[in-house]
């Protein structure tokens, strides 16, 4: 059994498959053109974002059986024509989930208290002081929208730094919002309206593409903060944009954009305003959750070809 992989994966994944009889070839810049060259040679491509795993790709790959993306979103790979020619695909969606929680937690201390502009002040050899007097989490009600398993983290730590936490979502966990201590809101407008942090954690999907929107943004509170870790789609951020620029909105924090990286003007205004803290989609990228996701990937692998 051949695998490729496609994208860089920890070394686990490789180690694994070969200790488990498998031959794999680690191609982790393999341009797409190439890609399509080869695939034909192998029985399962192993990908991460990087690589599209276009109509084309699947089908020059003859003899392939499975697609393993290391991570959650399948949205880079066209599963309808893998489906069509019964190509398993598998992923690994718990590997990030420590990860994007630890970093949206990061994002809501630094948006309230500004430490990524006092940290550049201090490197510029200033000592601004008096520019620097935050809001602290105690107290302010954060608003979750998709309380899945990224969502459910967030609200427990959260709810550690004393905060009230409101939840949206079209599946009723009500076990999970007892736990939690949460408040379940009916509709997206009422978390939006009620919360002073709105974090969101839905997957990508036609009800979700652009929720948070011109109509939408103007429901929030007056000097509210948006968190996007989920999808860049997720929001119009063209619109964000504006709500920021007129000093609606308190702050954002991103990790995910529509374009990866960002390349309209707008896009580039957005992430340099001060009150945005901006990352390069590095949610998953903790050196835990790479190797969790190559451990399960290629065990998830070797299972699947067990003989029955
Ligand atoms: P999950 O599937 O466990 O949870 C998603 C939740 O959203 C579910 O509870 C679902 O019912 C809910 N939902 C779906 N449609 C909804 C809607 N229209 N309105 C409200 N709720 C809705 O997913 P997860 O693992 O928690 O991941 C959440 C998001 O984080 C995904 O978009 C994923 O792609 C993204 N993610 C980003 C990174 C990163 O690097 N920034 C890493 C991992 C995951």
């Amino acid at each position: 059994m051949r695998v490729l992989i496609a994208d860089e994966v920890d070394k686990e994944c490789p180690a694994r498959l070969r200790a488990a009889g498998f031959e794999v070839s680690e191609r982790f810049d393999i341009s797409a053109e190439e890609l399509k060259k080869v695939v034909g040679d192998y029985e399962v491509l192993i990908v991460r974002s990087r690589t599209k795993v276009t109509q084309e790709i699947i089908e020059s790959g003859k003899r392939l059986r499975l697609i393993g993306r290391v991570g959650v979103g399948l949205d880079t790979i066209d599963t309808k024509t893998a489906e069509a020619k019964g190509i398993k695909v598998i992923n690994t969606p718990q590997m990030s989930t420590v990860a994007v929680v630890e970093l949206v937690m990061s994002m809501m201390l630094n948006l309230v208290r500004g430490v990524h502009l006092a940290n550049e002040s201090m490197k510029k050899g200033l000592w601004e002081k008096k520019r620097f007097h935050g809001t602290e989490l105690n107290g302010k009600t954060l608003g979750v929208v998709g309380l899945g398993r990224i969502g459910k983290s967030v609200a427990e730590r959260a709810k550690s730094f004393g905060m009230k936490i409101i939840v949206y979502d079209v599946m009723i966990d009500e076990e999970a919002i007892k736990r939690l201590g949460a408040e379940r809101m009916a509709t997206l407008e009422d978390v939006l309206r009620r919360s002073d942090i709105v974090t969101l954690h839905v997957p990508l999907l036609p009800e979700t593409k652009r929720m948070i929107n011109e109509r939408t943004l103007s429901l929030m509170k007056s000097g509210a903060y948006l968190i996007n870790a989920s999808r860049g789609e997720v929001v119009d951020c063209k619109h964000l944009l504006e709500s920021l620029k007129s000093g609606r909105l308190a702050g954002a924090a991103l990790d995910v954009y529509e374009n990866e990286p960002p390349r309209e003007p707008w896009e580039k205004e957005l992430v340099a305003l001060p009150n945005v803290v901006a990352t390069p989609h590095v949610g998953a990228q903790t050196k835990e959750a790479q190797v969790l996701g190559a451990i399960t990937i290629a065990e998830n692998i070797i299972n699947a070809f067990k003989p029955l």
